[in-house]
């Protein structure tokens, strides 16, 4: 018999019912206990959907009131010493730990692997103690039992735990703090088995990463150690394979290893081979991390051997906790069918589990209708000309090698553009959007509900841009930009109106805490059947003598935010993207924009896991960037926007993006970013941001000239621009101006001191 399991389930409710719950319960409208019953009601429905799926236990444990890696925290008592909460916490504490309190900023926050889940951070020291509260955990497996579920306790793993967190003190070594805190989770652990639990999960996915050497020896200490509480152990990675780190997994003292069979399928041939006789190897076999259908056949015909190899020692699952994928399709109600046929959320991937595990045990015939099913589906996919357009392809196949290349060197073009925009020594300019206000938002949604005629919407927007070119003049502004506010979101608004995307009405994935995003679905093929920005950007333009910039999503970024299709390279989808943003570039050039700017602000968290994949993605995605920009005449300017990352450990990739202007987020690191910048001689112009825009605090001018004199130390002044750290869309207008005119007086001042 081969077991079923899911890793871990969404934990948002199938409609946000543990946003909504925390939002009310944050404005004090409900009381702790509604906000635990909520929680429980989502946990109940995600355990009753493994049980009637068929799967042979629940898992418990992955649920969390923010995040899980804050649960851990409570779970072990080491909250930030800062918060001066001792050992026990409770809700409130748990919240404050995540959305600060009057005396303590939040506990950071960073991406969940190559996710687009953000983790709150573990701090750590030399002070750090660990006091297990195992309420956090053990009435969560007390109420699943309660409610008749065999139950699996889901544990992050000790060394993932140390490892994600970060040293409050430069050169600690987190790796210290393991032998204080193993005898916590044995605690844990002895207390689990004593509750009558047979199998826990240790999440392990640091095993997809490259670990410094003692981390990696490190494991066979902690799995020794937990082992020695009697309970059945499973260490699961995911996310990758493991490659360096495969055969230490495989001969951890553990009972059962999980591995991730989609994106690590190579690795289990080898594997199989290491695998000591007596454990349980779980493999995930349907993709956790997207939206589409898995191949029942082919996941059966690679996984048939594996149980002819080893019979009830192998479990099935999804790669990862399906908390990365949307709750369901059944709210979907405007999808088309064909296209919904396609799809599978947490709910179907569950179900497909349930008839994978039936076709096992009990034969394909068992379940011909269900398979029967989903080869359909698939086979109308991959059929489909909705996903297939000839043109895009031969557009791709006929791509020049040298498509991406500007028709001169940057010195060049930057000549040709001194000319054209006779711009003074630091040209001020913004990220591009101004403050979305109540009017706008209201305006588009009622636009969008059918309330608002398209031609009033489009008064009311172009009155809107009249309103920020006016200001933007007023401030004595250099390059001026529309304000995007026709825009809801910087991905969703080009796919909108691009071919090959959809958009589900409750697709939502937690993004952090009450935070959820609905990412586009990217189906198709892509191209651009009409301009999407141009008449917005042209009607500004027409109010203004000066150069107004205009303001595109780039490949990478519409890439990394959205569900890509999984039929292709990920490459060749980018390079479709960028097609579409070079037909809207080209189409704004002609309609005398001069300037343009390509955000990618998801540039870097595109990066691969390990080190080795990274050359391999910047050139695809360094290529998709250019492809999108280099058509442009000399005097065309292109530039691009990043923030919220490092970036001098991929300055080369950067500089070989080629943008005449990069707009970056500084000011948060006092201007340290850029000594990078400087070092390794960047060679195109820089704008750093001169301030926060995450604060309606006003920065004086003052900060603004200190920081702008720190950048011309290390930049040659006659490359720097001065605009925001990033886009203005969440502040108001009163905070922007004043923000704006004193980041004009720096720039002046800068130009007194700097004129030749
Ligand atoms: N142009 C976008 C804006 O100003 C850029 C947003 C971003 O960097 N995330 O809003
Ligand atoms: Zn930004």
């Amino acid at each position: 018999m081969a077991l079923a399991h899911v890793l871990g389930a969404p934990r948002i409710g199938p409609h946000r019912e543990l946003k909504f719950a925390l939002e009310r319960h944050w404005r004090g409208e409900l009381d702790e206990a509604g906000l635990r019953a909520a929680a429980s009601g989502i946990r109940q429905a995600n355990w009753r959907a493994q049980a009637e799926a068929g799967l042979d236990c629940v898992a418990v444990g992955d649920f969390a009131y923010y995040d899980p890696m804050l649960t851990h925290v409570a779970l072990f008592g080491c909250a930030p010493a800062r918060f001066g909460f001792g050992a026990r916490i409770g809700l409130a504490e748990y919240f404050q730990l995540a959305r600060g309190n009057a005396d303590c900023h939040a506990m950071e926050m960073t991406k969940w692997f190559d996710t687009n889940y953000h983790y709150l951070v573990p701090e750590f020291g030399p002070d750090t103690a660990f006091t297990l509260d195992g309420r956090w955990l053990l009435d969560e497996v007390a109420e699943a039992q309660t409610a008749g579920f065999k139950a699996k306790p889901v544990l992050i793993g000790p060394l993932t735990f140390l490892y994600l967190g970060k040293p409050k003190q430069a050169g600690f070594d987190r790796l210290d703090l393991l032998d204080r805190l193993l005898p916590a989770y044995v605690r844990l652990l002895a207390a689990l088995r004593a509750a009558g639990i047979e199998w826990v999960q240790i999440d392990e996915p640091i095993l997809s990463l490259d670990l410094p050497p003692a981390w990696r020896a490190a494991f066979e200490r902690s799995c020794h150690a937990l082992r020695s509480a009697g309970v059945k152990l499973l260490l699961a990675s995911y996310f990758g394979p493991l490659r360096d780190n495969l055969l230490t997994a495989l001969q951890l003292p553990v009972d059962g290893v999980h591995l991730d069979g989609v994106r690590g399928g190579g690795e289990l041939a080898q594997a199989l081979d290491w695998l000591p006789a007596t454990k349980v190897l779980s493999v995930g076999v349907l993709d956790g991390r997207n939206v589409w259908c898995d191949d029942l056949a082919a996941v059966l015909d690679r996984t048939e051997p594996l149980q002819a190899r080893l019979g009830d020692r192998l479990w099935v699952a999804p790669s990862c906790s399906l908390a990365h994928v949307p709750v369901s399709l059944a709210p979907e109600t405007r999808l088309d069918a064909e296209l919904k046929s396609w799809l599978a959320f947490a709910a179907e991937k569950l179900e497909a589990l349930g008839t994978l595990r039936a076709a096992l045990n009990r034969g394909r015939a068992a379940v011909a209708p269900a398979l029967d099913m989903n080869g359909r589906a698939l086979a109308s996919r991959r059929q489909s000309p909705r996903v297939h357009d000839a043109v895009v392809a031969a557009r791709v196949a006929a791509l020049r090698a040298d498509a991406d290349r500007r028709h001169s060197p940057f010195a060049a073009r930057q000549a040709a553009q001194r000319a054209r925009f006779a711009l003074p020594l630091f040209p001020t300019t913004t990220i591009g959007s101004f403050p979305q206000t109540p009017d706008i938002r209201q305006a588009r949604a009622r636009f969008k509900r059918g309330e608002l005629a398209e031609a009033a919407y489009v008064q009311a927007m172009r009155t809107e841009i009249e309103t920020a070119v006016r200001r933007q003049a007023a401030l004595g502004l250099d390059v001026l930009v529309h304000g995007e506010a026709e825009r809801n979101d910087m991905v969703e608004y080009f796919g909108e109106q691009l071919a090959g995307f959809a958009f589900s009405q409750n697709g939502w994935v937690q993004s952090y805490g009450s935070r959820c995003v609905k990412q586009p679905i990217l189906y198709g093929d892509v191209s651009r059947p009409r301009p999407m920005t141009v008449e917005w950007t042209r009607y500004a333009q027409s109010l203004t003598g000066k150069p107004v910039k205009g303001m595109l999503t780039g490949p990478v970024t519409m890439l990394q935010w959205s569900f890509v299709r999984d039929d292709q390279p990920r490459a060749v989808t980018a390079l479709q993207l960028a097609l579409a943003i070079r037909d809207e570039v080209a189409d704004l050039e002609a309609a005398g924009i001069g300037i343009v700017q390509i955000d990618e602000p998801a540039y870097r968290e595109g990066l691969p896991l390990r080190r080795a994949d990274w050359p391999a993605y910047l050139d695809w995605a360094g290529r998709a960037f250019r492809v999108a920009a280099a058509a442009v005449r000399d005097d065309t300017q292109i530039h691009t926007h990043m923030c919220y990352s490092e970036f001098n450990d991929i300055l080369p990739a950067i500089a070989a993006m080629d943008a005449d202007v990069i707009t970056i987020e500084t000011s948060r690191s006092d201007m340290e970013l850029l000594r990078g910048f400087g070092e390794f001689a960047y060679p195109n112009e820089i704008g750093p941001g001169v301030y926060d825009i995450h604060s309606p605090r006003v920065p004086s001018v003052e900060e603004m000239r200190r920081l702008l004199d720190k950048a011309a130390a290390v930049i040659p002044p006659g490359h720097l621009w001065v605009n925001p750290d990033c886009g203005l869309k969440t502040r108001d207008w009163p905070e922007t101006e004043a923000a704006l005119a004193g980041m004009v007086a720096a720039a002046r001042a800068m130009r007194r001191v700097y004129a030749i």
